[in-house]
């Protein structure tokens, strides 16, 4: 009976999603959800019901109470942060995966979990043009999923951890040092604070497009090499967050070589996807993350299509992850694994149970081909510079960093020299101008802060964004600008 009424259910369920992607598609609803903090309690009972309740009741309430508060992250005007990948192919993919409920932890698990994973992370590999040396089928190097790029630089972290104290017994922990930069991820600071480590952030400088440059990093490792402080890696970013700055691996390249125990680690978390499109790659200093980087990581749930989360690491050495995760209990030993004929992706990062996620990889690779792919990301950057051309010809806009990839990054900045701001005082205008974006329902934007500079960031990512949602974003940013500045005046 159960079966049927899940069939009923489906149907509806495919049917409604459908009808939520057509209306998107038309901005018939803004991208903010209208709702205020706390909507939702007063709405729903407050326990869980004692008699179980049909599904058509629960699907109708989550149409009802659940749909209206979400933030609409495939909105064709959603601009904010890094846009999250979705594709149809991915949904069902997902949908497949889910239908199973496999833990896959180690390959008897489930074999074709483990075994498609291996596959569709090679292809990936591939068609970024990553070194063969990092493929699965090296039998030396490979990759898997991590939950997130947060988890596979903290997994980076700790297996750098693992190699340096293996070599260096006498290392005292509180000397370890965590390189990033002021412009890494939040992502640096927090697996320092899970494994109780301490950063050192360094400086990257306006001029150089907050890029990490070699002469920065061959200072701090002479400074903190006289004072005994172990830096035992580098976590490296090509794309960062606010401004999609790439760290100049070239010139870190020629500094490692001098310190052979530092590990690299490069989060390409937004930015890796555009490797797929062969006239990035020396930009994103493809050549350079082949030869030095011990561990490499990019997230396919943003500018790759794939449905939240798809985040996979890639090592060199697959080694440096199990030598550091191993666990074998007798409850999880098999006689695949004793043999050592199979990857078992349980000691290639934190938790046991993974989803199984390398379904919806597999269904959207297949679905676009590295064509498909290509096409995306430069429909993405053609959409971005739309956007820097009007901020060019704009005299209350102008940009703060340089353009990176489907990224923006401006402010409010007269162009009249006789009408510049002291920073404090443009500051506080792009913080009024910011308040009134974001009051606004219809498009959605980010802030951020670079070199003391408040801006804010324009992002596209979504398959649905056109032109004429640039256009409209832009005008409305015009207008609010314009108030800005009036009501600053007054
Ligand atoms: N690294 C960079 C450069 C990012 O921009 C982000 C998120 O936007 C992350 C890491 C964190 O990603 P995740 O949510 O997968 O941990």
């Amino acid at each position: 009976k159960v079966i049927t009424q899940f069939r009923k259910a489906g149907y509806q369920a495919i049917d409604r999603i459908c009808d939520y992607y057509y209306e998107l598609q038309q901005s018939k609803f803004p991208v903010v959800s209208q709702v205020e903090p706390g909507y939702l309690r007063p709405l729903l009972p407050s326990a869980a019901p004692d008699a179980g309740e049909d599904f058509q009741q629960i699907a109708d309430d989550y149409q009802k109470y659940i749909v209206p508060g979400y933030t609409h992250w495939q909105h064709p005007s959603f601009f904010g942060y890094f846009p999250t990948g979705f594709s149809f192919e991915g949904l069902l993919g997902d949908l497949y995966s889910s239908s199973v409920s496999n833990p896959g932890f180690n390959w008897a698990a489930s074999p074709s979990c483990t075994e498609l994973e291996s596959i569709v992370l090679d292809w990936a590999a591939q068609m970024f043009g990553l070194s063969p040396a990092f493929l699965n089928s090296s039998g030396t190097g490979g990759s898997c999923i991590q939950n997130t790029a947060s988890d596979s630089a903290l997994v980076a972290i700790i297996a750098a951890r693992s190699t340096y104290t293996a070599q260096f017994p006498d290392a005292k922990l509180e000397d370890l040092v965590i390189y990033t930069t002021t412009q890494t991820h939040s992502l640096g600071v927090k697996s320092a604070m899970v494994l109780g480590l301490s950063t050192r952030a360094l400086e990257v400088k306006r001029e150089d497009k907050f890029s990490l440059r070699g002469d920065t990093l061959r200072t701090a490792l002479e400074e903190d090499r006289k004072k005994g402080k172990k830096p035992f890696i580098l976590i490296a970013t090509v794309g960062t967050t606010s401004s999609g700055a790439v760290d100049n691996l070239a010139e870190i390249k020629e500094v490692v070589l001098d310190y052979p125990e530092l590990k690299i680690h490069v989060d390409a978390a937004w930015a890796g996807l555009s490797l797929v499109c062969p006239e990035y790659r020396d930009k994103f200093y493809l050549n350079e993350i082949n030869e030095i980087a011990d561990s490499y990581s990019t997230n396919f749930h943003k500018m790759g299509l794939v449905n939240f989360d798809t985040s996979p690491l890639w090592v060199r050495n697959r080694k440096y992850l199990t030598d550091a995760l191993d666990v074998n209990p007798p409850f999880l030993r098999t006689a695949a694994g004793d043999a050592g004929t199979t990857i078992e992706y349980r000691n290639w990062h934190i938790g046991l149970g993974r989803r199984y996620r390398s379904v919806k990889l597999w269904f959207v690779l297949r679905g676009y081909g590295v064509e498909g792919f290509q096409k995306y990301i430069r429909k993405l950057v053609s959409l971005r510079e739309r956007f820097v051309e009007h901020v060019s010809s704009s005299d209350l806009l102008q940009l703060v960093a340089p353009p990176s990839l489907a990224l923006a990054v401006f402010r409010i900045e007269p162009k009249q020299p006789n009408e510049a701001l002291p920073e404090e005082s443009l500051n506080n205008l792009n913080r009024l101008f910011y308040g009134r974006i974001s009051a606004r329902k219809e498009v959605l934007l980010t802030q951020t802060v670079l070199d003391g500079s408040f801006c804010i960031r324009f992002s596209v990512g979504s398959p649905r964004t056109q032109e004429e949602h640039v256009d409209k974003a832009f005008e409305i940013l015009t207008h609010e600008a314009r108030l800005a500045i009036e009501s600053w005046k007054q």
